[in-house]
């Protein structure tokens, strides 16, 4: 387990900081690292913060004139 900061807060506690799975053998489940609570699978997470960071730089787009 890897312990990061998200930009998620627990349901339950309010807490930032979640444990990641590792290893790939390992169920991929993303959990509070205060009160342990069951946060999402982290192909869940990663598609989120994919969807995120997407959003992001679409909003911060350097100058990119006509993108439809
Ligand atoms: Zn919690």
């Amino acid at each position: 387990m890897i312990r990061v900061t998200l930009d998620l807060t627990c349901s339950i506690c309010d807490h930032d900081q979640f444990h990641l799975p590792v290893r790939a053998d390992e169920r991929q489940q993303v959990r509070c690292a205060n009160c342990t609570a069951f946060k999402c699978y982290s192909a869940d997470l990663e598609k989120a913060m994919i969807a995120l960071s997407r959003d992001r730089k679409r909003r911060s787009g350097q100058g990119q004139a006509n993108a439809a």
